[in-house]
């Protein structure tokens, strides 16, 4: 079976054969104390402050049952001797050390915290483990095998000789450099997420633009094609109801030319406003499809007749009470629309929808204006059958 890495955990600190001290119950809870001294590295870089308490807190637990167990290792071999006393004071000055550094750190940015502990950390590990411990485990092991104290703590001096100074010193370059390389990943991390996020945020509002009429607000032209098309083939799918409603301003021209441009845009702008608040449900859309023409298209009806929401519309329109005095309809701002509502046939599409419709808004114009019409007032078949 497989087993794959995981990617997003940093070992800071790989396991060095150079910690080996050949007494296995000792070996064993070191590198258990790596593993956790990484996983709290690994909480650091990913800014978790929960898990940081946490990870803090399982190393120092560890490490307390360690000392312990450790302590009772050399005590055995040592009775009341000066090497133990100091590994002992060593071990005491380990956690009050850790804490110290959590606390200072508190509140600090994250890389400076983990630069910090983690510069602890590796001279710690390396002057402790490579130094004291191995001294320790040499001179027990020679214990072990008839030397008596001198002789075992002689012949541990002699083999602790200038070559451990050599292996600390590559041990700490070494994890010098991993401790940079953690920090500069956690740095690039960041950066790479907030351009992620930065980049995801700019094609949301991309998206949002290319579907927004930039005076309204409302849904463009590019995007009602889109929704008429997937409601269409929806509702044919289903059997079900589709509510279509092409709106026309009457004698807008009249309002630019007597009011100006300005106002003509400020009028556009209201009538998307109150257009929009018809469409509450979340599958009701109105549009702006280009000038002053404007389309609603529904699957649900929160008005359950059609013809009652489209009259609807005319009179919310009307009740803005824009003044557009050189209309031959009213002396107010009015719309005319076309509507088709029903279940489609398999055999309808977009355009076929939309020149009906079409066609019914041009005879609500020469109608008179300020009126709803659909097929039946033109004797025609609605392309969409009532339900
Ligand atoms: P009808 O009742 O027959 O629809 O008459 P109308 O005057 O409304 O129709 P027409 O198509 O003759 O005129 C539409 C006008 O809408 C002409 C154009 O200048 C104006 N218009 C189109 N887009 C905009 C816009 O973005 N802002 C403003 N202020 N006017 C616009
Ligand atoms: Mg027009
Ligand atoms: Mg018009």
């Amino acid at each position: 079976m497989n087993t794959y890495p995981d990617l997003d955990f940093f070992e800071a600190f790989p396991w060095n054969k150079g910690f080996e001290l050949g007494i296995p119950a000792i070996d064993d809870q070191h590198k258990q104390l790596i593993v956790l001294i990484n996983r709290l590295v690994n909480t650091l870089i990913h800014n978790k402050p929960m898990e940081i308490n946490d990870a803090f807190s399982e190393l120092a637990e560890y490490a307390d049952f360690h000392f312990v167990t450790e302590e009772a290792i050399w005590a055995e071999h040592l009775q009341n001797d000066d090497w133990v006393a100091s590994h002992r004071h060593n071990h005491a000055s380990f956690l009050p050390a850790v804490k110290a550094i959590q606390e200072k750190e508190e509140g600090k940015p994250l890389p400076e915290v983990i630069e910090k502990i983690l510069r602890f950390l590796t001279r710690w590990l390396a002057f402790h483990i490579i130094d004291d411990d191995k001294r320790l485990a040499i001179a027990v092991k020679a214990l072990e095998s008839g030397a008596n104290v001198d002789e075992a703590k002689k012949h541990a001096e002699l083999e602790m000789d200038s070559s451990i100074n050599i292996l600390i010193d590559i041990v700490l370059t070494m994890y010098d450099g991993l401790s940079s390389r953690t920090l500069n990943l956690m740095r690039e991390r960041q950066a790479r997420i907030a351009a992620e996020s930065e980049l995801k945020q700019a094609n949301l509002k991309l998206a949002q633009l290319s579907i927004t009429d930039q005076l309204t607000g409302l849904y463009n032209r590019r995007h009602f094609d889109e929704v008429l098309d997937v409601e269409l083939k929806g509702a044919i799918h289903t059997q079900s109801a589709l509510n279509f409603f092409l709106l026309d301003i009457d004698f807008f021209k009249r309002l630019n030319d007597r009011y100006g441009h300005q106002q003509g845009d400020i009028a556009l702008q209201q009538v998307a406003q109150q257009l929009q608040s018809l469409c509450q449900h979340p599958s009701e859309y109105a549009f702006r499809l280009g000038g002053e023409e404007f389309a609603i298209v529904s699957v649900t009806t929160t008005e359950n007749d059609p013809l009652l929401f489209a009259k609807a519309i005319c009179d919310s329109i009307s009740a803005l009470a824009i003044e557009n005095k050189d209309s031959d309809t009213a002396d107010i701002l009015t719309v005319s629309v076309g509507m088709i509502c029903g279940i489609p046939q398999p055999t309808e599409n977009r355009d076929k929808l939309m020149q009906q419709a079409d066609r019914c808004l041009y005879f609500a114009k020469r109608n008179g204006r300020n009126q709803v019409i659909s097929p039946a007032d033109l004797n025609e078949q609605s392309l969409l059958s009532l339900p």
